[in-house]
């Protein structure tokens, strides 16, 4: 009886809103209805009552704030934690800038949803852009050399950037799209709740910070987003047109690696 009434509670809101909806709409949500009845009526005749239900999908996601340095989820009596899927389903046909447009493929992230540690890079390139994945074209190639020399492979860390649609000609990324996009970093961040950040090059650092300070002065030292250090460093597509900065980046890794293992 419990999933009789679950269909038609469900159903009932649904076929009044005929007036309201579009009648393609209304036509796809009777057939669902009518397969959903279809479906629970053949369960019942083979003897099944009820269907258990995970009590936090019942739950609606918490609102985000996203503000300054904030980006935090509200987690509440009344509400859960959003996930990395749905952030990345409420992205899938976005069109906040006008970088939508030439996309091929939107780059939302990838790695290990419970990472200790988070890389924040810049946008996609075309690589990136033909993929769907962060860092896999030439500067990619470098950023997993410096993860292989921390020791660190890229299933344990998760890697993302601040804009997840490629600039054109890879340009920098303009204010108006970073302040569109940012939100969705930050709540990438509040789900992961990573130990640890480092921030590739100037736009991840300087979103993340607040800050316009250059990142050859923010580069190597410890700050904070809310309450997670960050560790800026030197983007590796700089690196490759400038190899003489490794050293720094090295340099920053060690103290990432350090304060890795000293948390542990
Ligand atoms: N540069 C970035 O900042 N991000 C990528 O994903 C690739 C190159």
């Amino acid at each position: 009886m419990v999933n009789k009434f679950i269909v038609l509670s469900i159903s009932e809101p649904i076929l009044k809103s005929k007036e309201t909806m579009p009648d393609k709409v209304y036509q796809e949500c009777r057939e669902l209805i009518s397969q959903a009845r279809g479906v629970l009526q053949d369960l019942q005749m083979s003897g099944i009552e009820s269907i258990p239900i995970d009590e936090t999908e019942k739950q609606s996601v918490c609102p985000v704030v996203v503000g300054t340095q904030t980006g935090t989820l509200q987690q509440g009596v009344d509400c859960r934690a959003e996930t990395l899927e749905e952030i990345e389903i409420e992205l899938t046909n976005c069109q906040s800038c006008a970088l939508c447009k030439d996309r091929n493929k939107l780059v939302f992230g990838v790695g290990n949803s419970n990472a200790q540690l988070v890389l924040v890079g810049e946008a996609p390139g075309r690589e990136e852009d033909k993929q769907g994945f962060p860092f896999v074209g030439e500067a990619g190639q470098l950023l997993d050399r410096i993860l292989f020399a921390m020791k660190l492979s890229r299933e344990q860390v998760y890697i993302c950037n601040v804009i997840k649609c490629r600039p054109p000609q890879n340009r920098d990324p303009q204010p108006e799209e970073i302040t569109a996009c940012e939100q969705y970093l930050k709540r990438q961040l509040s789900v992961i709740k990573p130990q640890m950040i480092v921030t590739l090059g100037r736009f991840a650092t300087q979103t993340l910070l607040r800050s316009k300070e250059p990142i050859s002065k923010l580069r190597g030292h410890w700050h904070k987003y809310q309450d997670i250090p960050v560790m800026p460093t030197f983007h590796p597509a700089y690196l490759l047109r400038t190899p003489s900065g490794k050293r720094d980046v090295w340099e920053d890794m060690k103290q990432v690696m350090h304060r890795l293992r000293e948390d542990q």
